[in-house]
């Protein structure tokens, strides 16, 4: 069996695949593929499996590539899946696999770091006291907010967001509300957790409003001017998510504004290009798309991608199929 990998991964699951015997071909490249590259690699030869990241825009021509090649499966290194056509994958008989689970607490320790770091002002305080302006403790040096007992809004109570619903809930005893396409009243029991109806409640009640939506048509620009518009002058908006559920010209222009007190964001509407309008904004923290950058999380997620490859080509069905 052949298997075509756009970018070097944890050993952890490479070794796995060498181990069935699997014969691997990774790009010799430190950076990403483009769509042309894959597709030439895969004209090359002759693949059984592609596993790619969620940089690798895997759309109908490539699938007319991969399928000419043998390709049964293309797992994609990443819980979301937007960066995939699966009617294209559909049409065709490819299967497609995630990695959801794994990162879960990754990502919501991310988040949690990020809504702390921007209620702290802890990247603004860093750059201050690099920049040799702390000249001894002061009063009103810098001051946050707590988030002890403030009102946390979910988007998205999936794996994810609900984790980091019971991280504010046990860690902080913050209220938790949360908006989802499907409502999970065991969580709420547990929690105390409320479920809102109208997506536009959360933006209004909550004091930190953290993304975890996949993207979708329905969710894209879900966070716009009118929304963020809603919230309250000193809430903060947090993003793990992915880039293009905020309109990410509406938030630069509403922190310019002060409609709103702050942004952290892992994910960009144009990755990796990031909007001149939050970089140069103080009230906003920005890192470059690693909520799931742990350890044992990118093991785990190489692991899990394997083993799907492993399943799909043994004849069985991989755990982790999207559909
Ligand atoms: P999940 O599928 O468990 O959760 C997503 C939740 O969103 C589900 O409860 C679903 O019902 C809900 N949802 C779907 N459409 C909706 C809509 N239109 N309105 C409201 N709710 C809707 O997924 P997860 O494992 O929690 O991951 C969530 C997302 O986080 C992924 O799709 C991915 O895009 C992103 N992510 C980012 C990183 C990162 O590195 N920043 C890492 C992992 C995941």
């Amino acid at each position: 069996m052949k298997i075509f990998i756009t970018r070097q991964i944890p050993d952890k699951g490479t070794n796995l695949l060498k181990e069935k015997g699997y014969e691997l071909t990774v790009s010799p490249y430190d950076r990403m593929l483009t769509k042309e590259e894959l597709i030439e690699y895969l004209k090359k030869d002759r693949y059984d499996a592609v596993l790619c990241l969620l940089t690798d825009k895997i759309d109908a021509d490539v699938f007319d590539a991969a399928k000419e090649s043998g390709v049964k499966i293309i797992a994609n290194y990443a819980v979301g899946f937007d960066n995939i056509d699966l009617a294209a994958a559909k049409k065709r008989g490819v299967l497609v696999t995630n990695t959801p689970g794994v990162l879960t607490d990754a990502v919501a320790e991310h988040t949690f770091a990020l809504i702390l770091a921007i209620a702290h002002r802890v990247s603004e305080a860093d750059r201050f006291t690099r920049g040799g302006k702390f000249k001894g403790w002061e009063p009103m040096l810098l001051l946050g907010e707590g988030m002890e007992k403030k009102t946390l809004g979910v988007l998205g109570l999936g794996r994810i967001g609900a984790r980091v619903a019971y991280y504010a809930k046990n860690g902080f005893d913050m209220h938790v509300l949360y908006y989802d396409v499907r409502r999970n009243e065991e969580f709420e029991r547990k929690y105390g957790a409320e479920f809102r109806e109208n997506p536009d409640d959360i933006f209004k009640e909550a004091d930190v409003v953290s993304v975890h939506v996949p993207l979708l048509p329905s969710t894209k620009h879900m966070v716009n001017a009118e929304r963020l518009g809603m919230m309250k002058k000193t809430a903060y908006i947090v993003n793990t998510s992915r880039g293009p559920v905020i309109d990410e010209e509406a938030l630069g222009e509403a922190l310019k504004a002060g409609v709103i007190k702050g942004a952290a964001l892992d994910v960009f509407e144009h990755e990796p290009e990031i909007n001149p309008l939050l970089l140069e904004s103080e009230n906003v923290i920005l890192t470059p798309h690693i909520a799931s950058a742990t350890k044992e999380a990118r093991d785990e997620m190489a692991t899990l991608a394997a083993k799907n490859i492993i399943a799909a080509l043994s004849g069985g069905t991989p755990s982790n199929l999207v559909e």
